[in-house]
C-alpha cells in the first residue's frame, strides 16, 4: 500500500515507522467512578517509573555537558518530584480525574506558574515542562514515546508537524526520512530537510493506526509516495532507484571544482544557503563561491539561551578563517511567522507571519540587535563581510538600522574595540521593498531576492499551508516580474542582485533567472552542484532568449512548459 504527498526533499529513504508526537489521543475529561481510582493512581505511578527510566536511558548516552544532558537532567528532577506526584495522585483521588487528565491538568499549572515568574529562562523552560507532561500523558496510554536518542536504525519520521526549532534536534544521522501532515513547500523545515539531504514529504495524509511504530517504509521522494511495508518486488525496483540516484549524485561531483560559468564565458557567482557553522566549513568542498545566505536565525533553534556577543563574535570569526576570504554574506535576525525560537519569549500574534518579524523584531529589540551588530563589526575586523537584512519594506527601516550601527561603532570606539567596514544589502521579500527600492539602493552594495517570503506576501498565500499549493505557485508570472523591476532597478544604480529564495535552487528555473540578469545565485547546500552543473552545460544567450519569452507569458502553465521545453 502506498500513499502520496508533496515532494520538499528528493531522494529515497529506507526505514522503520517511528510516530513523532504521538498527541492524537482524546482526553475524557469526565469524572472516574471511585472504585477506578487505585487503577489509575497505579497506573500514573507505573507511567512514571517507565518515563524515567527510559530518559535515565537516553542521558546514560549523552556527554554531560551537551544541551540534551542537561534538558533530560531538568526532566528527571522534576519527575522525581515527590510533591508533584502527590499532587497528581491527590488530584485522580479526591477529583476523580484519571490519570491523564490529572497529569495534564496539574503540568499545565506548573507551566502556567513558572510564566508568570516574568523570568525569561523560566519562561521558556514553561514550554519542556508542558511538553514533558505530554510525554508522560502518552506513558500512562501506553505510547511511551520512543526516545530519540537512541535511535539505532534508519528510520522515518511520521508526525503531524515538526516544527524548525524540534527539527534542529533531531540526531540527523539516524532519521532516513520525514513524513508530514502539514508543511508547506518553503516552509523552513523543508528547506531544513532540503539542506540536511533527508528525503521529506509534507502534506501526506497518513493514518497512524495503519503504520505503527516499527513499520518497514520506503519513502519515494521522486514520485511524492509512501509505501507502506512493501514487497520484494517494490523493495528491489526501489533500491534500482536508488543506485541510479546514488550514480548521478556522484557525477556531480565532478563540477565541484570547476568555475561556475556559462558555455559561452559568463561567469555567475554562485553561492550557498546556510544555516550553522557545519555547513559553512562544508561551503568550499561542496563547490560553492561562498555563502549568499548565512540564516542566523537558525543557530538560536537549538539553544535555550542567547548567544552572548563573544559566542557570536568566536562564530563569525570561526566562519570567515573556514571561508578563507570567499563571500560571507550574513542575514541578521530574521525571527517571526514560522520560525519559533525556544530562548525567546515570543508574544503569541493573530498573524505571525504579518507581524513581528525580521526587521521589525529585531529593531523593536534593540539589545538582542546591537548584541548581533557588534559581534558582526568586531569579527568584520578578520575578513569581509556582507550584511543583509531580512523584511525590510521602506527606506525609514534602514535609517533606523544605520543609526544603531553608528552607535555600536561609537561604543566600540570607547571601548577600544577593533571592528571592520561592512557591505551592506537587504533581502527583497515584499511587493513594498520592490516598489521602494529606488530610495533604498543609494544605501546598498548588494541586493538579494527572498522569493520565499516574496511568493507569500506577493500572492497573500501562506507559505507553510499545504492546502494552498495553488496559490503559492514556485513560478508565476506576478513573482516574474517582481523579480524582473528589481533586477532592472539594480543595474539601472549599478548594484549587484542577487537570488537567494528556494527557486533558485530548482535547476530548472535557473537558466530563466539567469537570463534575466542576476548577477549571483545562492542556494540550497544540497542543490549546488545540480544548479552548477546547469550553468556550466548552458549558454547565457540561451538564458536570455528563454527568459525573453518568458516574460511575455500571462499564465502559470504556459511559463511552466515554456521553461520545460527549454534546451540550452
Ligand atoms: C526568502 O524568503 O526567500 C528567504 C530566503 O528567507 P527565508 O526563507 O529564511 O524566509
Ligand atoms: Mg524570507
Amino acid at each position: 500500500m502506498s500513499i502520496t504527498g508533496i515532494i520538499v526533499s528528493s531522494g529515497i529513504a529506507f526505514g522503520k515507522a517511528l510516530h513523532l508526537n504521538h498527541s492524537e489521543t482524546h482526553l475524557d475529561y469526565r469524572p472516574i467512578a471511585l472504585s477506578r481510582i487505585p487503577e489509575q493512581q497505579r497506573q500514573f505511578d507505573k507511567a512514571l517509573q517507565n518515563l524515567q527510566q527510559q530518559l535515565s536511558l537516553s542521558q546514560a548516552n549523552l556527554a554531560p555537558e551537551s544541551e540534551n544532558y542537561q534538558l533530560i537532567e531538568a526532566d528527571l528532577l522534576l519527575l522525581e518530584d515527590e510533591d508533584l506526584s502527590e499532587q497528581i495522585k491527590d488530584a485522580i483521588g479526591t477529583l476523580q480525574l484519571s490519570a491523564s487528565v490529572a497529569v495534564e491538568r496539574i503540568f499545565a499549572h506548573q507551566a502556567n506558574e513558572l510564566e508568570a515568574l516574568d523570568d525569561p529562562y523560566l519562561a521558556n523552560r514553561a514550554q519542556d515542562v508542558r511538553c514533558l507532561g505530554h510525554r508522560l500523558v502518552s506513558a500512562i496510554q501506553g505510547h511511551l514515546q520512543q526516545s530519540l536518542e537512541n535511535l539505532n536504525e534508519p528510520t522515518i519520521l511520521l508526525a503531524q508537524d515538526l516544527t524548525p526549532a524540534e527539527f534542529a534536534l533531531l540526531p540527523k544521522e539516524q532519521i532516513s526520512g520525514i513524513v508530514l501532515k502539514t508543511g508547506g513547500l518553503t516552509s523552513h523545515t523543508a528547506i531544513l530537510a532540503r539542506s540536511a539531504g533527508i528525503p521529506a514529504l509534507l502534506s501526506c495524509q497518513f493514518d497512524a493506526q495503519i503504520i505503527p511504530n516499527g513499520t518497514p517504509l520506503v519513502l519515494d521522494a521522486l514520485t511524492g509516495q509512501l509505501h507502506i511495508d512493501p514487497n520484494s518486488e517494490q523493495q528491489n525496483a526501489l533500491n534500482h532507484t536508488l543506485e541510479q540516484e546514488r550514480a548521478r549524485r556522484v557525477a556531480l561531483q565532478a563540477f565541484r571544482e570547476v568555475e561556475t560559468q556559462t558555455q559561452d564565458g559568463h561567469p555567475i557567482k554562485l553561492l550557498a544557503n546556510v544555516g550553522n557553522l557545519n555547513d559553512i566549513t562544508h561551503v568550499s568542498e561542496a563547490g560553492a563561491d561562498g555563502i549568499g545566505l548565512f540564516r542566523t536565525e537558525f543557530m538560536l533553534m537549538h539553544t535555550s539561551t542567547l548567544p552572548d556577543e563573544k559566542a557570536q563574535y568566536n562564530l563569525y570569526c570561526e566562519a570567515l578563517h573556514a571561508l578563507g576570504g570567499k563571500t560571507f554574506t550574513i542575514r541578521t535576525l530574521d525571527i517571526g511567522a514560522d520560525k519559533e525560537l525556544p530562548c525567546l519569549s515570543q508574544e503569541p500574534e493573530d498573524n505571525p507571519a504579518l507581524g513581528l518579524r525580521g526587521l521589525r523584531y529585531t529593531l523593536a529589540n534593540p539589545e538582542l540587535f546591537k548584541t548581533q551588530l557588534r559581534a558582526i563589526l568586531r569579527a568584520a575586523n578578520h575578513g569581509p563581510i556582507r550584511l543583509m537584512f531580512p523584511m525590510v519594506n521602506q527606506v525609514e527601516e534602514l535609517d533606523e538600522v544605520f543609526k544603531l550601527i553608528g552607535e555600536c561603532k561609537d561604543a566600540l570606539e570607547d571601548e577600544e574595540k577593533g571592528y571592520g567596514e561592512l557591505s551592506y544589502g537587504i533581502v527583497v521579500e515584499t511587493p513594498a521593498a520592490v516598489l521602494n527600492l529606488s530610495a533604498m539602493l543609494p544605501k546598498l552594495d548588494f541586493v538579494s531576492i527572498g522569493t520565499n517570503d516574496l511568493t507569500q506576501y506577493a500572492m497573500a498565500a501562506d507559505r507553510t499551508n499545504p492546502k494552498l499549493t495553488r496559490d503559492y505557485p514556485s513560478l508565476s508570472p506576478a513573482i516574474l516580474q517582481l523579480i524582473k523591476m528589481t533586477i532592472s532597478q539594480c543595474q539601472g544604480f549599478g548594484v549587484k542582485v542577487s537570488l537567494c529564495g528556494e527557486l533558485g535552487s530548482a535547476p530548472h528555473t535557473v537558466p530563466l533567472l539567469l537570463g534575466m540578469g542576476l548577477d549571483e545565485l545562492s542556494v540550497n547546500l544540497n542543490a549546488l552542484l545540480e544548479v552548477k552543473a546547469t550553468i556550466c552545460q548552458g549558454q547565457m544567450a540561451s538564458f536570455k532568449a528563454l527568459a525573453e519569452k518568458a516574460l511575455k507569458l500571462d499564465r502559470i502553465s504556459a511559463l511552466q512548459q515554456c521553461i520545460t521545453s527549454y534546451k540550452s
